[in-house]
């Protein structure tokens, strides 16, 4: 049976249900938050032919009328031009107000599709069906949409929460395994974080989630999203200085450059930059006496045997500490012009630090 669990906000609150068979049964999941009979089905090219009949039939099941828009896949579609694009299309079937936006695919259908539904008619009630374990265990619940600009990444977008998040294990499925294992990186991340019990599940369920064991995959995106929810409730909008949403980004200032630096040409998966980020938090917070070296280890190890890159040497090509600091200095996490990290005491205790130095990062980048 699916599980539910609840993301409750300051005067909202949505439902994440997680478990298998969830496309099918959508109409009667949905039946009771959809404001009117109709909804648009966005998703990209790669997904449509595997999984959008499916959640078609299970819309149309309890008598939804369904619209679909197919974008092409890939980060490209996450632009200015593709949010016109859709955004012109969604217009042009006649939405109203009430109609549901639905997104069917990975972060990037789910950040484009979710800024679509804040924009349109200004807004529109959006529902996010993840269908990569990146998106169902991080970027589908929280808000968070928006595109790409030329000064880079997630520059213009919106909060915009969606009304309910279905995350069926049965779509991970066709999920190539080097994305599950991305994907995986951001459940570690999690952990990492705040949730050592989660972190300590990882360690002894690594095998069984990306082996393709439906019940363990349902259990880590359970355990991932209820830590994610319980962040984002504490801090919807990202407005606390030290903790909060900022947490989220442990690894990600380190991951950001490196996807920066090695270009966005699928060499390098966001979650694979994020695996050898989180490494070198630890290795940072270590150097800064902060954090016990035999934590660093136990992390390294985890992402090797899980198969994901862990380290700078897993990017295939040497890569020069002074460039990795310049993109980082260009992050938008950037505050008062000083370079904010997260940091770790140790595994499942991140907190945030404005004054790390450009010697000590430029030490870890160093080897
Ligand atoms: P993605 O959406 O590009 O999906 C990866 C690839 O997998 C695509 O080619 C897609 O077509 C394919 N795919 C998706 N589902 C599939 C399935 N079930 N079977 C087979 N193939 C499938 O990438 P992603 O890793 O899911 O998301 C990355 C994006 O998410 C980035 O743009 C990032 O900025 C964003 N993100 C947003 C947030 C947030 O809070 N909004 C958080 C993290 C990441
Ligand atoms: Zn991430």
């Amino acid at each position: 049976p699916p599980r539910r669990l609840e993301v409750a906000l300051p005067g909202r609150r949505y439902e994440v249900i997680t478990g298998a068979g969830l496309l099918g049964r959508a109409g009667a999941l949905l039946a009771p938050v959809l404001l009117q009979k109709r909804a648009v089905v966005v998703t990209d090219s790669t997904v449509a032919p595997l999984h959008l009949q499916t959640l078609t039939d299970g819309l149309a099941a309890t008598g939804i009328t369904v619209d679909s828009l197919v974008v092409p896949p890939g980060e490209s579609s996450k632009s200015l031009a593709g949010f016109g694009d859709l955004a012109d299309r969604m217009l042009a079937l006649g939405v109203e107000r009430r109609t549901t936006v639905i997104a069917l695919g990975g972060g990037v259908v789910g950040d484009l599709a979710g800024f679509v539904a804040a924009s349109v008619l200004r807004g529109m009630p959006f529902v996010q069906v993840p269908t990569t374990l990146l998106a169902q265990v991080d970027s589908s619940v929280g808000g968070k949409t928006g595109i790409n600009m030329k000064a880079g990444k997630n520059l213009v977008g919106a909060f915009h929460q969606p009304i309910a998040v279905l995350a069926d294990t049965d779509v991970l499925s066709t999920l190539p395994i080097r994305e599950l294992r991305a994907g995986y990186a951001e459940i570690v991340k999690a952990g990492l974080i705040g949730d050592v019990a989660l972190y300590d599940w990882c360690e002894s369920h690594a095998q069984d989630v990306l082996g393709g064991d439906a019940a363990c995959q349902a259990e880590a995106v359970r355990l991932a999203c209820a830590f994610k929810a319980r962040v984002v409730g504490d801090d919807e909008r990202e407005e606390k200085p030290n903790d909060g949403r900022a947490l989220l980004n442990l690894g990600h200032t380190f991951a950001h450059a490196l996807e920066a630096e090695m270009g966005f040409d699928g060499s390098l998966l966001h979650g694979e930059a994020v695996g050898i980020g989180l490494v070198l938090a630890f290795r940072l917070s270590h150097r800064l006496n902060l954090c016990p070296g035999q934590d660093t280890v136990r992390v390294a190890r985890h992402l090797q045997r899980a198969g994901l890159k862990w380290r700078l040497a897993d990017c295939g090509r040497p890569l020069d500490p002074e460039r990795l600091l310049a993109h980082m200095r260009k992050d938008k996490k950037m505050r008062d012009g000083r370079l904010s990290f997260v940091l770790v005491r140790g595994i499942g205790e991140a907190f945030t630090s404005p004054d790390v130095s450009d010697a000590d990062v430029l030490a870890v980048l160093a080897g």
